[in-house]
């Protein structure tokens, strides 16, 4: 086989064989296939898109590139959660807390923020002391104990992701679903839980700009679930706007803990996320049959401060300092040299936010980083007052900017003012729910 003539067939919209995607896969590893020649055909796959067979074996092939994680001998339904990325999104730190205090296993693998999106490794290295660096055995040691343990990849969990990944950063071939799909679900299938609950953000903060793509995605991600005989729900959620009101490690670390203290109420875009996520968690789980009772059971699980019980023993079982995880604590943790407010210059309704545009200003501010010797500050950021559709008065503030290195504030003040759109008129609001797929 040569890879010039699988190129040229993707490039002429053919279908590759199962032998032939192994043959591309096996040789970019081994470094057989060289950088320009797997650019090459992943642009055609951009271009030309793969079937579904064809995404399928793609993703088999960079799960089995490197070593996979055995939960076998860890007791029950072990469920893991899935975000394919946004602005805000701080649904891990609730739900999988959540989910452990009614009584669900959460072992799962997360990621560092990646461009404008952040990541929960990220939000939990802003608690003193937290190694997100913890061996499989005590990975698997923390969730026998607690019920919930959340960690970085470990070293060589799919390889091909992490080359193909870093190509297609550069290269212009990110934005292809087979490729989102089997990036996520090889990591996903190859990190070892039997239930994974995704969730596909869709709109100006996230890869997929459009319903259509993202249920697109959705589907196929569950089929490949299928494949392997693992249980996968996706749900396509909205990511036109922030999800929670901060943005920042610790700021969103501070609103999980505020969610779980119940100062957030129902009806609140990050709260209604985190219910239906581990709604279908606990469905997955075999916890409950119905959604009402997990709903139910979620609430309770806030009411009496179990989920936090949770999140503390996990930070504490981690190294961290779970005696910052109070209301107070966390203030402290968001403790800034300065609070800019941001100010509408004329009155109206928020009619638009570019979700993606946010993310960059709390990252121009030092909670992301540029390249990937940046090191984040934790505290800074950005908390919201207004979410689309919501009235402002000219002169009244619909953002705080955290900051304490003021070298970029003008960059993230002029930012900020770019991705907020107010009109005279109050326009359609997305929905936050837009399919769950099964
Ligand atoms: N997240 C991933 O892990 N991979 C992608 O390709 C996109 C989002
Ligand atoms: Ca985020």
């Amino acid at each position: 086989m040569r890879m010039v003539d699988l190129i040229e067939k993707k490039v002429n919209h053919e279908e590759l064989s199962h032998d032939e995607i192994q043959f591309i896969v096996d040789g970019f590893v081994s470094g057989e296939i060289p950088d320009y020649q797997m650019s090459a055909l992943m642009m055609a796959i951009v271009l030309n898109d793969m079937n579904e067979r064809e995404a399928a074996d793609l993703t088999l092939s960079m799960m089995r590139s490197g070593d996979t994680v055995d939960l076998s001998d860890l007791p029950g339904v072990k469920v893991d959660k899935h975000s394919s990325g946004g602005v805000g999104d701080t649904t891990t730190l609730v739900v999988a807390p959540l989910v452990a205090a009614c009584g669900g296993t959460v072992a799962k693998m997360s990621g560092r923020g990646l461009a404008f999106s952040g990541g929960t490794l990220d939000k939990l290295e802003s608690i003193p002391g937290v190694n997100i660096a913890q061996p499989i055995d005590r990975f698997k040691e923390i969730v026998r104990k607690t019920g919930v343990c959340v960690i970085g990849q470990t070293g060589n969990l799919v390889p091909a992701d992490k080359k193909m990944y870093a190509l297609r950063d550069v290269t212009g071939t990110v934005q292809s679903v087979p490729l989102i799909a089997a990036s996520i679900m090889s990591k996903k299938l190859a990190a070892g839980a039997d239930a994974i609950v995704l969730d596909v953000k869709v709109g100006s903060g996230a890869f997929m700009k459009t319903v259509e793509d993202a249920k697109r995605l959705a589907s196929l991600m569950v089929k490949m679930g299928k494949l392997l005989k693992r249980e996968v729900v996706a749900v396509v959620t909205d990511m036109n706007q922030p999800l929670g009101l901060s943005v920042g490690n610790a700021l969103e670390f501070r609103e999980a803990v505020q969610l779980l203290s119940g100062k957030v109420p129902e009806g609140d875009a990050l709260y209604e996320v985190c219910m239906l996520l581990g709604t279908q968690m606990l469905l997955l789980s075999n916890l409950t049959k119905t959604d009402a009772e997990a709903r139910c059971m979620l609430k309770q699980a806030i009411d009496t401060g179990a989920g936090l019980d949770k999140l503390r023993a996990m930070i504490h079982e981690m190294g961290g300092d779970e005696t910052c995880l109070t209301l107070d604590g966390m203030d402290k943790l968001c403790a800034v040299k300065r609070q800019v407010p941001i100010t509408a210059d004329h009155a109206g309704y928020i009619v638009g936010m570019q979700a993606e545009l946010i993310g960059r200003a709390a990252q121009v501010l030092g909670a992301g980083r540029a390249t990937k010797e940046d090191v984040i500050d934790p505290a800074v950021g950005l908390i919201m007052h207004k979410r689309v559709g919501d009235k402002v008065e000219k002169g009244e503030a619909f953002c705080t900017l955290y900051v304490n290195d003021e070298k970029n504030l003008g960059d993230a003040i002029t930012t900020m003012r770019e991705a907020i759109s107010i009109g005279a008129k109050p326009e359609h609001v997305a929905p936050m729910v837009y399919a769950v797929v099964r």
